[in-house]
């Protein structure tokens, strides 16, 4: 089948496995050029592990750590006239990388909010890895099942208190223009944290803990997001940003639980990147491709591995020092914070109009690593070519 993107909105609604391979071959290519990464643990779970920042943490994991990985994602396999979700053939390429260099690589596609999916993966640890070291909570989903009472939750992107007004762009369109979201109401905020708060990240923890299958000295950590204040109704200040608070809460009770075992759980802050859960985001891509202008510029730009290769590079591997804020948080986000960073992405933010969309921001590049994200774009692929649906 020849595939081409067909773009839905803030999605892409169809993927390239060719160009899904070429994207992860990349990341590994970037990881191993780095060097070993050492002082790190050999046993890693990571959720929501088949795109965005839990894919590059587990290439990193798996391919700058050399440790044994399982991956948990929620993807669509490919149907007899129609590709795979990307992260599907994202998870199946990785895990050929990762078994080539000899390593444990294991993937469960399923929804991790289930008791079943817990389940399953305790059998798996129990029966090929004994324990983990780490978990990586990496979830980004707009809705969660209770697995006590099936109820059904939606996460919603809305500011709280006051409707917002501001800038947004059209990325179809390339328009800029003003968008105006009504505040959410109190059963969507609560519906929200629900879905991205910390309660399933507790209930892993819980779960991974009662069947004895957390190493001594585990280590936990989930991402989050803070982001500049022109971003804060709809982010920070926002639904999401209440999930967020809950899953900070939560990082805390996680660490409380965890000390019989010496174990901590922590928040990693990361910065923006474009990822499928970030473009659904109202304002936000606007402001990516404005900062990705000026750290480009300044030569600090970096994607999600890059990002997640500093991560355990140099905050978490041997030697480093692990630099944690106020809040007990480490910060990749420190350089996107930067005062005269910001200060640029302010002044662009209130001159961008759709006339100067292309030369005040980066939105080439923004739209390049969006088509990335479902394999397109990529150098090597021919996308004329007949390819088959599944990845050889
Ligand atoms: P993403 O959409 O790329 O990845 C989400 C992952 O979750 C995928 O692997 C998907 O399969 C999995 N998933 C979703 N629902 C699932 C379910 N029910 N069961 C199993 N797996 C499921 O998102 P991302 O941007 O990488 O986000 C990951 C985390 O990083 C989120 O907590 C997000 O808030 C945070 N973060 C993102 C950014 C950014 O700019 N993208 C910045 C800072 C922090």
């Amino acid at each position: 089948m020849v595939i081409k993107p067909k773009i839905r909105g803030f999605v892409c609604v169809t993927a390239h496995p060719e160009g899904c391979r070429e994207h992860v071959l990349e990341q590994v290519t970037y990881v191993k050029k780095q060097g070993h990464i050492s002082g790190m643990p050999k046993k890693f779970l990571i959720i929501g592990s088949s795109t965005g920042y839990g894919l590059s943490s587990r290439i990193v994991a798996a391919m700058g750590c050399h440790a044994d990985t399982i991956g948990i994602f929620f993807e669509r396999p490919e149907e007899e006239d129609r590709p795979a979700s990307a992260g599907f053939y994202n998870a199946k390429v990785l895990d050929a990388y990762a078994r080539q260099e000899g390593l444990l690589s294991e993937s469960i596609n399923g929804d991790a909010f289930s008791d079943a999916v817990k389940q399953q993966v305790i059998a798996l640890i129990r029966e090929k890895f004994g324990k983990v070291d780490v978990v990586i909570y990496s979830l980004a989903s707009p809705k969660r099942i209770d697995p006590k009472t099936a109820e059904v939750y939606r996460s919603v992107l809305k500011p709280i208190g006051a409707s917002f007004t501001g800038k947004t762009v059209h990325t179809d369109k390339k328009e800029v223009h003003e968008i105006t979201i009504d505040p959410a109401n109190e059963s969507e905020i609560q519906e929200t944290i629900k879905v991205m708060g910390g309660e399933d990240w507790k209930l892993w923890m819980d779960a991974l803990r009662e069947a004895d299958v957390l190493s001594d000295g585990i280590q936990t950590w989930a991402y989050s997001y803070i982001g500049p204040e022109i971003t804060w109704p709809i982010y920070a200040h926002g639904t999401i940003g209440k999930a967020k608070e809950d899953l900070e809460r939560t990082s805390r009770v996680i660490s409380d639980d965890l000390s019989d075992l010496h174990g901590k759980a922590f928040i990693v802050v990361n910065k923006a990147v474009v990822t499928q859960a970030s473009s659904a985001i109202p304002v936000v891509p606007l402001y990516i491709a404005i900062l990705f202008k000026i750290m480009k510029q300044k030569g600090l730009h970096e994607n999600c591995i890059q990002q997640m290769d500093r991560l355990f590079r140099e905050r978490l591997g041997s030697g480093s020092q692990t630099l944690y804020d106020s809040e007990g948080r480490i910060r990749m986000d420190d350089w996107e914070m930067r005062l005269d960073i910001q200060e640029e992405a302010k002044n662009i933010w209130s001159e961008i109009t759709t006339e100067n969309l292309e030369k005040v921001s980066d939105f080439t590049g923004y739209q390049q690593d969006f088509l990335k994200l479902f394999g397109f774009g990529l150098s090597h692929v021919n996308y004329d070519a007949d390819v088959p649906l599944g990845v050889v």
